[in-house]
């Protein structure tokens, strides 16, 4: 029987190691958590492998945009400020115009964000895999996939569904048409929302990046928190580019499509109009689109009737068996 990716992780790498006082949150959210010098800090690794990740005739910047971007993305699911990253290279030869290319979309995002890339190692092989690994500044406060509760609300920033409708465009050469060129940026230029996440600080109950699909990732929120979560599809948004794009099957990639690095996040009632200050001071977007109940850790997916609508397993995985997660 082979192993999900969680399974992996559970049985071969949880509590690997000592046992620190410094640790806060270990393995299990976007990223770790620790105290450092009176900050603390939160630490995440990414790894994009050409052909699995991202598509080999990808547009050469916009890999290094988004080994970066799936990076900050974990970041600000945690509500962290990113500082610092160290990157790790394997290519199969030296082509300089492909490297410079990567260099300027990685260095475009990460001097957007203040971040600085300090170190790294570089080795030959037979594709190019890239992992990056980012630090940044979190606080007492940082966002976590534990934290909701019976009764939030459950909101996503943005319009999911765009990346996963992009790469299958992408994949049928598809390049031109009314809303194509803005799934295509939406696959290969995710914009993560780290000024979100900083915003939801001490607003948010619980949060998660969409980078498996909504329900996927709901899922992990869910499990984490230990409650049900309930989506309401017929409030999820899809955008124009989506519909125009992918007709009747705009909800699927809504709520299963993964790469879209929004935010699914948690709030209470109360914190509404907090949650919509927050989308405004960042210039996101946000809906509500379900509901927190106490109960068996799932999601349910309702239609407009309040009746549970079937959803294709969604989230995209790395082994057989199981839930994805980056
Ligand atoms: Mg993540």
């Amino acid at each position: 029987m082979s192993l999900s990716e969680f399974q992996l992780i559970e049985r071969f790498f949880a509590g690997l190691g000592a046992a620190r006082a410094d640790v806060r949150l270990g393995h299990g959210d976007d990223a770790a958590l620790v105290d450092c010098g009176g900050a603390t800090l939160a630490l995440a690794v990414d790894t994009l492998i050409e052909g699995v990740h991202f598509p080999a005739d990808a547009p050469a910047a916009s890999i290094g945009h988004k080994l970066l971007a799936v990076n900050l993305s974990d970041m600000a699911a945690m509500g962290a400020e990113p500082a610092w990253a160290l990157l790790a290279l394997t290519l199969p030869a030296v082509d300089e115009t492909r490297l410079a290319a990567i260099r300027e979309g990685l260095d475009a995002l990460a001097s957007r964000h203040g971040l600085a890339l300090i170190g790294g190692d570089t080795t030959r092989g037979e594709s190019l895999v890239a992992s990056l690994f980012v630090a940044g500044h979190a606080g007492e406060d940082a966002l976590r996939r534990d934290g909701a509760r019976p009764g939030d609300w459950v909101w996503v920033s943005g319009a999911p569904g765009e990346a996963a409708a992009g790469l299958a465009l992408w994949q049928a050469s598809v390049r031109d048409g009314p809303g194509v060129a803005q799934l295509l940026r939406r696959l290969h230029w995710p914009e993560p929302r780290v000024a979100l996440g900083r915003g939801l600080r001490g607003v948010a109950s619980a949060a998660v990046d969409v980078s498996d699909g909504v329900v996927a990732d709901a899922g992990h929120l869910a499990h984490r928190s230990g409650v049900a979560l309930t989506i309401r599809a017929a409030d999820l948004p899809l955008s124009p580019a989506l519909t125009a794009c992918a007709g009747e099957r705009a909800m699927e990639y809504a709520l299963a499509g993964g790469d879209d690095y929004e935010l699914l996040f948690t709030a209470p009632e109360a914190a509404s109009e907090a949650v919509r200050r927050a989308a405004d001071a960042a210039g996101v977007t946000v809906h509500p689109v379900g509901g927190v109940a106490a109960g068996r850790a799932e999601v349910t997916v309702i239609d407009a009737d309040g009746a549970p609508m079937k959803v294709a397993r969604g989230g995209y995985r790395h082994f057989d068996g199981g839930g994805g997660g980056r």
